[in-house]
This record gives structure tokens, sequence and C-alpha cells, in this order.
């Protein structure tokens, strides 16, 4: 734990959302960085970074990643997160290429399989082990991505065999359909379920993702808003940009005594390479 402080990580943009459901997402270089420096502004550390190609289609091409980390980089400190999920049919090389070759500060590392609405995300111990491995030999700090109770415990598989060393830091998933809905009991089983002493940041998809926000305060977890995971602010209104749910983020963090931490406060607390 940061004593005091919360660390907001802001997903930007995710592989699913389209302009369709908010205008406002960015797709581009040019507006991902926008969308980087406005979320730094409003308070978050991490930015949680996924690419897509001219079409708009996610993609894992290095060369995507590449150009979008290095202009991030120039205008903002942000801590850059890039996910490693992929998309649907996408072999774990493929998935993994960026962490080799770019060798970010942080990545996503998904914990099993599961439903993923009418999807499903496949990652066997095996993939598991490898993409471990690799973050390890590159020295990139994963965010162990649970979206089923089964993945905190094959997180620890992990941990048993010597691939993951610490402080860890989890990524609790939830409420994504098919899956485990948002609840504070849900949410306590996965707490309890984690190598003690780790961090955890809790993602609320959808509708549940202001009310997990306050869970995750309560239960003394970090927050992650943004695009990917909710487009909407309210009830019928979309959100204006990535940084107006990063700026709501920390008045709620205020109001309970939590200052955002800054990237430089992360990098150490979470040993990053910086
Ligand atoms: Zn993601």
């Amino acid at each position: 734990m940061l004593e005091g402080k919360i660390v907001i990580t802001c997903a930007v943009t995710g592989a699913e959302t389209t302009k369709e459901q908010n205008p406002a997402l960015p797709i581009t270089v040019e507006e991902v960085v926008r969308a980087a420096v406005e979320a730094r502004e409003a308070g978050a550390a991490i930015l949680h970074l996924h690419v897509r190609d001219a079409s708009g289609r996610p993609t894992q091409s290095v060369a995507r990643f590449k150009e979008t980390i290095e202009a991030v980089r120039r205008k903002t400190d942000i801590i850059i997160e890039i996910t490693t999920g992929g998309a649907v049919g996408d072999t774990a090389e493929e998935r993994l290429r960026p962490v080799a070759e770019l060798e970010p500060e942080m990545a996503s590392l998904d914990c099993g399989t599961v439903n993923f609405g009418n999807d499903y995300i496949v990652n066997t111990l095996p993939v598991m082990r490898q993409f471990a491995a690799t973050f390890h030999d590159h020295g990139v700090r994963p965010t162990l991505e649970c979206f089923d109770l089964g993945h905190v415990y094959s997180s620890l598989t992990l941990l048993k065999e010597g691939l993951l060393e610490g402080p860890l830091h989890y990524g609790f998933v939830l409420n994504v359909p098919g899956a485990v809905p948002w609840n504070p009991d849900n949410l306590e089983a996965f707490k309890r379920a984690m190598a003690p002493g780790s961090d955890f940041t809790v993602m609320g998809i959808g509708r549940s993702n202001l009310s997990a926000q306050y869970g995750a305060i309560a239960a003394g977890g970090w927050i992650r808003v943004g695009f990917e995971d909710n487009v909407y602010y309210a009830k019928g209104r979309l959100a204006r940009s990535n940084a107006e749910l990063v700026e709501r983020a920390v008045r709620i963090s205020k109001e309970a005594q939590l200052e955002p931490a800054s990237p430089g406060e992360v990098r150490k607390h979470l040993k990053l390479r910086g």
C-alpha cells in the first residue's frame, strides 16, 4: 500500500470500444497522446494502452506500439502499461512481441481462461508461464489481470514456481458479461485469495464502474477508469473525455482522504525500471 495515496489508471481506448459508442474515443496516435496527457494532468499515474490499426481495429503491431509509446513519452511522464490481451485469435507470440521488443515499464498479464461476452479469452497455464518468463527476462512489471477467482489462484501457482516476483500488482476485472459480477463480496474473495501484501486495481466494467471505484477505495485498492471499461459519465450521458472520468475518480478519492499518486511514486513503489 502507498499510505494516504491511490493509484489511478486510465484505459483510454481498449480493444472493443468504438467511436459509435462514444465519438470522443481516442484511436489515432495523436488522439491517444492527447488523451494520455489530459489523463495525467487530471491525476492518472498509469496509462493502460491498446493500439489500433489505420482502420480502427485492435492490433499487437510492434511498430504501432513503438510509435505510440514514443509519442506519449515525448509529452508526459505517465507510466505506460501495454496490453498483452490482443484480439481473439492472436497467438501467444503475437501478443507478447511488443513486451519483448519494446520493454515497456508495465504490461497486463491475463491469468486464465474466461468468457468474454459471446467470445472467450484463452490462457492456459503453459501460456501464462511463457508470459511470466518473458516479462521477467525483460524487466516488465505485470499487472496480473484476474477475471475469475481461479485466475487469482493461478497467479499463486506462478509465484510458487518462481515465475513472478514482488511487489505484485493485480487487476481485478469485474462485471465482464459471462464472468464475475462486481459486488463487494466478490471483490473481497479475490482480495483474500491474492498473495498477501499485494496491491490491486479494481476495474468495474460498464455500469458497475463508478460503484466499483467506491468499492476499491473501501477495500484499500486502486482505481481504473477510461473508455475501455465504460464510456458513460452517468446514465444516458456519455463521458466527454477520458480525463473527465479521471477527474471524478480524483474527486471521490480526495473525499476519502486519498491523494492521487504521481508516476514517480508508483515507479518507486512497484519498483519499475523507470
Ligand atoms: Zn486492456
